[in-house]
């Protein structure tokens, strides 16, 4: 039986066909945007609000282990923010780290139809395959940590480069992963050797004579001579560290003219000295990007409120359990990678905080290719994905974004500084709105990544797995509502 549906007075924005927020109506059949449907067809009305793409959450934080443990490590948040069941929709709960139903329907909500886990260790890619299959509504996959693999060392350290490239492929198909993940290479091995980390590039890293850069080299080559359609996620080495643009901008140097992703780029994009004090390197690493296609990155956005760290890099795990003092689980993963959990607030008054939130926004503003600089918070680690509908805002609205800017006691407003000077924090070239506007959240279809796949953001109409009307509806009136303030 074919479905169709007609999506009347919508302003509609598809910025990979040309149209920038024109009311039209949008057909559908069969789960495909079609010239025109019959008069019989289900209608929606979508008066006052925006039709558009389905975001594509190119690097988040959803499913397997590490996600479960966070889940386990904070039952308050299973408590303040029950996730009911409805006649068509199961039960969860939210927090930073929603129950794999709650993250289903919670994405649609916002008008999001895929999401891509960016951490699974092959160990735990069943684990994260099951959690993902219970997640409702949107498509989604993961990236697989190969950038601590003892055994890929191991060979590459033996020079044999042919049976590396074999041990990649096998591994990704066997996990059933999309992409390889690198997180801070060579970090996993000196933290279960001594709890100590990688700091440079050329750090040897212990017991296979190998360097943090051979690693990436040598794993973004493999992506890349195996075609797979997205290029390797890499966490560089010091996130979070003063100084670190200098790590940040020798990882994309070392790759030069080479296909890869530099993931949540915010966090690697400080100035300053390690232990001292952090200043915005935001230009440098958007100059960088803007000038060579073959990287990509997305933002890491820090949203102030709660949120949780949780990353496959342990040493930065135990960082933030000392800079917060909060609650915390490291854990290792034999032979592939670590872990680490650390439930964080970033608050507004806190100038480090402040300065990662301006930070993110530089580097959106300065990105003269937004597809190339994708929307993220890394979620959880900046921020949920709930606060997306925040952010664009934040890009979209120039009087919305001064207003947030001069309420920074740590920030630059666009007309000079405002409270604490020689911060360093830099608004040039502030633009009325994000140059990508409504297209920001569908980046990576543009970047051929799963625009592959897809064709382009468009299949978040489709009818299949829809749980219930309501979810459709309530998507919608989210939009509006979120429009409102
Ligand atoms: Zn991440």
């Amino acid at each position: 039986m074919s479905s169709t549906l007609r999506i009347v007075n919508g302003k509609v924005y598809d910025p990979a066909n040309g149209v920038d927020g024109e009311v039209r109506d949008i057909c559908v059949q069969d789960g495909k945007i079609v010239e025109d449907v019959p008069p019989d067809a289900r209608r929606i009305d979508a008066s006052g609000m925006v039709v558009m793409p389905g975001g594509v959450d190119i690097h988040c934080h959803i499913a397997g282990p590490k996600v479960n443990l966070a889940r386990k490590l904070q039952p308050e948040d299973h408590r303040f923010d029950v996730h009911p069941r409805t006649p068509f929709t199961r039960s969860g709960t939210g927090g930073t780290v929603p129950s794999t139903f709650a993250t289903g329907y919670r994405y649609a909500m916002l008008g999001y139809t895929t999401a891509m886990e960016a951490a699974v260790p092959p160990l735990g890619a069943r684990h994260t395959l099951e959690e993902l299959h219970d997640t409702p509504i949107i498509d989604k996959g993961f990236f697989v940590l190969l950038g601590n693999n003892v055994l890929l060392y191991q060979l590459l350290k033996e020079g044999r480069r042919e049976e590396f490239r074999h041990a990649v492929a096998w591994w990704l198909n066997a996990a059933r992963a999309y992409t390889p993940k690198l997180v801070n290479p060579g970090g996993a091995e000196l933290w279960k050797e001594r709890n100590a980390n990688i700091t440079d590039l050329d750090d040897e890293i212990p017991g296979f004579g190998l360097t943090p850069r051979q690693v990436i080299e040598a794993l973004v080559d493999v992506t890349n001579e195996l075609g797979l359609p997205h290029p390797a996620h890499i966490h560089c080495n010091n996130l979070g560290i003063p100084g670190n643009y200098k790590t940040t901008l020798e990882t994309m140097r070392t790759l030069e003219g080479r296909r890869a992703h530099i993931t949540h780029i915010q966090f690697h994009a400080y100035g300053g000295e390690p232990g001292g004090r952090m200043t915005s390197k935001a230009p440098e690493i958007a100059e960088y990007i803007n000038t060579h296609p073959e990287i990509s990155a997305d933002v890491g956005q820090v949203m102030f409120g709660r949120a949780t760290g949780m990353t496959a890099d342990a040493p930065l795990a135990w960082m933030l359990r000392q800079v917060s003092g909060n609650k915390w689980v490291n854990a290792d993963v034999e032979h592939e990678s670590g872990c680490g959990i650390v439930p964080f607030v970033y608050q507004e008054r806190n100038y480090v905080h402040a300065l990662q939130w301006a930070v993110g926004l530089e580097l959106f503003l300065l990105s003269e290719d937004p597809w190339r600089m994708v929307l993220s918070t890394d979620h959880p680690n900046g921020g949920s994905f709930l606060s997306y509908p925040r952010l664009i805002r934040l890009l979209m609205d120039r009087e919305f974004r001064n207003e947030q800017i001069r309420g920074q006691p740590t920030c630059h407003t666009p007309d000079g500084p405002a409270g604490q000077p020689g911060t360093g924090v830099h608004f040039a070239g502030d633009r009325h709105h994000h140059p990508c506007r409504s297209g920001a959240a569908a980046g990576p279809a543009r970047q051929g990544s799963l625009g592959r796949r897809r064709g382009c953001g468009h299949h978040h109409l489709r009818g299949e797995r829809r749980q219930g009307e309501d979810v459709q509806h309530a998507a919608l009136c989210d939009q509006r509502r979120q429009g409102d303030h």
